[in-house]
């Protein structure tokens, strides 16, 4: 589904990505952990195209992102291009990111009438099937601002589902929550593993982490410094800055 070779971003002088490389196949649950500054929320921003890179390439079914050929070379493509892709892609961030002055229901339409132009009665059904996967039915009505962490941050998964996304891109969705509301999240989240989603997976929850995943990803220093199973991250990590890193969480 996706394929990103050997990405680079650069912030003034310092790598945040220093040579990237990461395929995600379908249905593949792919968890990235590693420490701050590592560059994992980098990583997924340059994949929903939030930020621009410097060297590399990314594919999504095949197709070059935010670039096209033109007489042989390579342009940037034109926004509503950029936008049609970042469609194909579904985001949750770690701040929920809803529209406050919008209800529930409206957050969840909205990103489908604008992205696929989906006529608002049917917009309005698929919303409300999606609300209900993420146990939030009752809530269509509400505000966000009425409601828990938790319950937002289901909302902005659902919000994210709504445009059929090839592939969802999660930039560590439980770290602004209160540990109580963790669970309701990570367990929408395990709910899409098990139906097949194709997942990047940012966190810091080391047993989610492992649990969730298909593969997992560590990242130090703008790199890719380990993948495996998870079996092969956590019981057996091969490198010591691996073993380190795993140790602050037990
Ligand atoms: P955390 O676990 O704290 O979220 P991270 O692995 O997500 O960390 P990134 O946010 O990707 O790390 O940051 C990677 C590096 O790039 C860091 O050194 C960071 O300071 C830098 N960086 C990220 N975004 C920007 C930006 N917009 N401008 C300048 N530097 C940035
Ligand atoms: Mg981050």
């Amino acid at each position: 589904v996706l394929h990103v070779r050997d990405v680079r971003k650069r912030f003034g002088g310092h790598a945040a990505l220093d040579g990237v490389s990461l395929d995600v196949h379908e249905g593949e649950v792919v968890t990235v952990i590693g420490p701050s500054g590592s560059g994992k929320s980098t990583l997924v921003r340059c994949v929903h195209q939030l930020e621009s890179i410097d060297g590399g390439a990314m594919y999504l079914d095949g197709e070059l992102l935010g670039y096209e050929r033109h007489r042989g070379h390579l342009r940037p493509l034109p926004d509503r291009k950029v936008a049609a892709q970042r469609s194909r892609m579904g985001m949750v961030f770690q701040q929920f990111n809803l529209f406050g002055h919008w209800s529930v229901l409206r957050n969840v339409v909205e990103a489908q009438v604008a992205v696929h132009g989906r006529d608002p009665g049917q917009a309005r059904a698929e919303a409300l099937r999606l609300l209900e996967r993420v146990g939030l039915a009752g809530k269509a009505d509400a505000h966000p601002r009425m409601l828990s962490g938790g319950q937002q941050q289901r909302v902005a998964i659902a919000r994210a589902l709504a445009t059929n996304p090839r592939i969802m891109l999660f930039d560590e969705p439980t770290s602004a929550l209160d540990p109580e509301l963790v669970d309701e999240v990570l367990s929408v989240v395990r709910d899409l593993a098990r139906g097949g989603m194709t997942m990047i997976i940012v966190t810091h929850e080391m047993s989610f982490a492992r649990e969730v995943a298909d593969r997992c990803v560590f990242m130090e220093d703008g790199r890719v410094a380990a993948t495996g199973t998870p079996k092969e991250i956590f019981d057996a990590p091969s490198s010591p800055r691996l073993r380190s890193f795993l140790s602050r969480f037990t």
